[in-house]
This record gives structure tokens, C-alpha cells and sequence, in this order.
């Protein structure tokens, strides 16, 4: 079942509701109802791949540089399309909900800082509970030369924030 809206929702670091096919020569990646894909957590409960017939596995990836390259290769594209988005004109506001940056995500580090860079009308909102992270927030963006005004720190919990706001 495909689900589309009007905003793009992507997700960098893999979904708990996406499920990756075992076999490396197949790796299709197939999105369920988060019932669903909880169950195949869980021990004993399978489901197959419609393309190969391999057990499919979670895929979320740990925010670490590099760590396995099956992974870089599934969401190379997935992270194309969020740095092309981003540097559109239209692209004037970026929503990062419970990231909290951390140093060993050289990739996610590295994106922010060249999107930043090249485009000067797009500002940053962040959603998390923890002040750390807006502190975390703040001294990347001073190393990068990001003026402060173009970050907010939203300082709750992204049910909080749509319960506030919508
Ligand atoms: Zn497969």
C-alpha cells in the first residue's frame, strides 16, 4: 500500500515500519503498518519477500558513518532526494523531529552543512525534548557559520508539537 500527502515525509535513517529483504541480491524494501512490522521483531514471526521469497528484516539505520555499506547503498537515493529538495527555492523550512545530532553521524552532519550553505533562504526547526541536543544544535551551526536566526529549537515532543500547532 502506498500513503502520499503533499509534504515529503523522508526518512534518512530508515523507518520502523520498513522491512528490507535478507537476500543481498535482492535487498527490496517494502513499507507496513507499524502492527505489522513489530511483529517481525518479534521471534518466530516472518514475512516473505514478493519479489524473492526471502525473510524480510527492519530496516533502521544506526546514525554511525559508513558502518555497512548494504545500507549506504539502499539509502543513497533516499538521501539524494532529501539534498535536492533542500536546495530548491521553494525548500524554505526543514523539520527535524527527535534527532539529536550526534558526532558520528558524519553524513547527517555533512548534508545540513552543505544544504545550509548553498541555500541561504532555508532555516532550520528541531524538534526535541532534550536541551542537550539544542546545545549540540547550536555549536555545530556556530562551527559551520549558520547565523542563530535561522535555527529554532522546539523544545517538546513531536506529538506535543502537532497537538500545539495543528
Ligand atoms: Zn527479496
Amino acid at each position: 500500500m502506498r500513503i502520499f500527502s503533499g509534504i515529503p515525509l523522508l526518512k534518512l535513517h530508515g523507518s520502523m515500519n520498513w522491512l528490507m529483504c535478507s537476500n543481498k541480491e535482492c535487498r527490496k524494501i517494502s513499507i507496513f503498518y507499524d502492527d505489522i512490522a513489530h511483529k517481525v521483531a518479534e521471534s518466530g514471526f516472518h514475512i516473505k519477500c514478493k519479489n524473492c521469497g526471502s525473510n524480510l528484516i527492519r530496516l533502521i539505520i544506526p546514525p554511525i558513518w559508513n558502518k555497512n555499506e548494504i545500507y549506504s547503498d539502499i539509502l543513497k537515493r533516499l538521501w539524494q532526494v532529501a539534498r535536492s529538495r533542500l536546495l530548491e527555492d521553494a525548500a524554505n523550512n526543514l523539520f527535524v523531529v527527535g534527532y539529536s545530532l550526534p558526532e558520528s553521524d558524519i553524513y547527517a552532519r555533512y548534508l545540513l552543512s552543505f544544504i545550509l550553505n548553498y541555500n541561504n533562504s532555508l532555516s532550520i526547526s528541531v524538534i526535541n525534548r532534550d536541551p542537550k541536543t539544542d546545545e549540540k544544535y547550536k555549536q555545530f551551526f556556530e562551527r559551520i557559520n549558520i547565523k542563530p536566526d535561522r535555527y529554532t529549537f522546539l523544545q517538546c515532543s513531536f506529538k506535543e508539537y502537532i497537538d500545539y500547532n495543528f
